[in-house]
């Protein structure tokens, strides 16, 4: 699953009923509202500041005294503006120089008399629906206005500008009661030891203070993605009955300057209201990434970052708030953050081993209902690798099947299926090769298992299969350990560079042909060959030199070269030779056992998947046969 975390099922919805605050739209609604009036304002104030307010008595004063030289009365507004001759005299470019208020009632006398009058006399044209008119113009504006500020304000990140000034509480999840506990967390006992001592804190502080001991303030897990790192911080909220507050590291980093830092401020203050609680800040590097250049930085960043660190030194550790941050990409982390009184416990979180894989099953499992032949553990030493979520993931592909063929309980081939889909993508029946391609596939395949059948320090083969799959792959033999393994020696390891290599080797011994489905398999020798020489100090030239170093080994686990472009050299040299005395010894032992090859891959042909124990059945009956059978064909 870590192939893309962005789209890993951990990271979507991950407190399905955490609050999620509404409202999005009410910056742009006031400021939209703020805009209008204010235009309606300006205008008005535009229109008043042309002319000159008099008192209606000037008006009548001047009508009197046959002074007006323009008049306009303007009844639905409530006024009239005029001019007086001595005005008009004065300056003909200036109109309607006065004006003042309409008192209500019927004018139609005073009309009557300014008509009689030598006066201009204009009436506003003012038409019944006029009022109508105006309020659709406004709420035209209104709306439209709305609109764009909404979409404005949406692209700014998230919820307005307004929004990210103080009050946004945007994105912070909190669960008054997380229901999760430790039996929920299978495996990961260290980890689990270290938090004990959180929760024990949180339950009873006083204990700490007595002694004098400074009380944790936070602590960084640390681990791949899915290993159940959020799990686990949600568990010790559960085991210690506080409410839990979650956020994601990168929900901090915003456009603007500031923003980040106030939603920091935010979160501590709403966190503070509930003490004692547990704070969780996930993928902790968005925002705790080092200030130092080589990481890139900007001000926002840095802002934010000490802000985090302020409210991390701030909070009295009395108070019972506990941060708990998760980061895959510990190295890249700011030195201030894991300063001691901040993250500077330090808890990994790894990929389980067989008996926590297992108990990993144990616990998706325990709602479900699995029928007699569910052998877990078979299951579990098949996984090697995988972390919590992919198992999860298993365990609910393999209900869904069974759901789908209408059974009342997950099998073991349920099971087995769910890992294929889950590992190697679900199984394309409709992928057409041609009789050629699958007669390359399949020797190429029984290239692999062949070798490894043959060789002395492998892992056991399980299953061949020439059924495509959608990850790509056209077929591919799976290997299984028979027990956990956690060192390799050189021995085993070019084992692994021949089995690799043997697909190819099997294509050019029997069809003298290179195809691009070696691909993976070359790639993959390559870098175990350049990790044997510039990681494992195991070639003859360089000796235990470490020429590259690992950066990101809870990522990609990446290693980049780290010498002199000289060694780096003979680095490539080293390789390049170690891949060729593999290949050459691999096509050696595959010709030296071409029957058997033969034999096997016509088989692979007519039944698609065989199992590691018909691979075995062969290579045995072989060996029984003595002498060894005729190696004819040469290369
Ligand atoms: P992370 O935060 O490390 O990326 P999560 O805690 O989100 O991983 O784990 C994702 C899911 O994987 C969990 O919801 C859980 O179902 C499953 N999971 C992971 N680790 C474990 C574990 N040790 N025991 C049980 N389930 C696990
Ligand atoms: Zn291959």
């Amino acid at each position: 699953m870590e192939n893309n975390p962005n789209n890993s099922p951990n990271n979507n919805n991950k407190n399905p009923d955490g609050e999620r605050p509404k409202g999005q739209m009410w910056p742009a609604l006031i400021i939209t509202l703020v805009l209008v009036l204010l235009f309606s304002w300006v205008y008005n104030g535009v229109v008043s500041s042309q002319y000159t307010q008099t008192t209606y008595s000037d008006f009548l004063t001047a009508m009197e005294a046959d002074q007006l030289a323009e008049v306009e009365v303007q009844r639905e507004r409530g006024r009239i503006l005029y001019m007086t001759k001595e005005e008009a005299a004065k300056d003909p470019s200036v109109q309607k120089a006065c004006y003042t208020g309409l008192p209500s009632g019927d004018h139609m006398e005073l009309l009557d008399r300014l008509y009689a009058m030598d006066v201009t006399v204009n009436e506003e044209i003012v038409e019944d629906n006029s009022m109508i008119m105006m309020v659709i113009y406004y709420v035209l504006m209104f709306s439209v206005l709305f609109f764009f500020m909404r979409s404005l304000t949406k692209r700014m990140g998230g919820d307005g500008m307004m929004g990210g000034f103080g009050k946004s509480k945007a994105k912070v999840y909190m669960e008054k009661q997380t229901g999760v506990t430790f039996k929920d967390v299978a495996g990961q006992d260290e980890a689990k030891e270290s938090l004990q001592e959180i929760i024990d804190f949180l339950h009873n502080p006083q204990k700490y203070t007595a002694i004098g001991a400074k009380l944790p303030k936070g602590a960084l897990l640390v681990g791949s993605p899915g290993t159940g790192k959020t799990l686990l911080a949600k568990a010790v909220a559960g085991e210690a009955a506080v409410p839990f507050f979650s956020i994601s590291g990168s929900d901090f980093v915003e456009m603007f300057v500031g923003m980040g830092a106030s939603r920091v401020r935010d979160l501590f203050k709403e966190a503070a209201k509930v003490a004692p609680c547990i704070i969780f800040i996930d993928e902790i590097d968005a925002v705790g990434r080092s200030r130092d250049t080589r990481y890139g930085g900007n001000s926002e960043h840095e802002q934010t970052l000490n802000q985090l660190l302020n409210e991390i030194d701030g909070f009295e550790p009395t108070k019972g708030i506990v941060c708990l941050a998760a980061t895959n990409r510990p190295e890249i982390l700011d030195k201030a953050l894991l300063r001691p009184g901040r993250f500077d416990r330090r808890i990994i979180v790894d990929r389980p081993n067989l008996q926590g894989r297992l108990d990993t099953l144990k616990v998706h499992t325990r709602k479900i209902k699995l029928s007699e032949d569910v052998d877990l553990r078979k299951i579990a030493q098949a996984t090697a690798g995988a972390v919590g979520a992919d198992l999860a993931n298993l365990v609910n592909e393999a209900a869904l099947r069974a759901v789908r063929q209408g059974r009342q309980m997950v099998n073991q081939e349920d099971l087995l299926v769910s890992f294929e889909t889950v590992i190697a993508g679900t199984e394309k029946k409709n992928t057409v090769l041609t009789d050629m391609e699958k007669r390359l596939v399949a020797y190429h395949e029984v290239g692999h298992a062949l070798v490894a059948a043959l060789e002395k320090h492998s892992q056991p083969v399980s299953k061949i299969t020439i059924v495509p799959h959608t990850s790509g792959a056209l077929g591919y033999t799976m290997q299984m350990p028979e027990e956990e393994k956690f060192l390799s020696t050189a021995q085993e390891l070019r084992t692994e560079l021949r089995t690799l290599v043997g697909g190819r080797a099997a294509e050019q011994i029997v069809f003298g042909v290179q195809t691009t489905g070696a691909s993976n398999d070359i790639q993959r020798a390559t870098n175990l060959a350049r990790a044997m020489v510039t990681q494992y100090g195991m070639s003859d030239t360089l000796g235990l030199m470490t020429t590259a170093s690992v950066q990101s080994q809870y990522l990609d686990g990446q290693a980049y070269m780290d010498c002199s472009q000289t060694t780096a050299y003979e680095v490539d040299q080293e390789v390049k030779k170690i891949l060729d005395s593999t290949y050459s010894e691999t096509k050696q032992l595959l010709t030296d056992n071409r029957a058997l090859l033969d034999e096997i891959s016509e088989y692979l042909l007519v039944k698609e998947t065989i199992t590691g124990d018909e691979l075995m059945a062969y290579v045995n009956a072989d060996k029984q046969k003595l002498p060894a059978p005729d190696a004819t064909t040469e290369e």
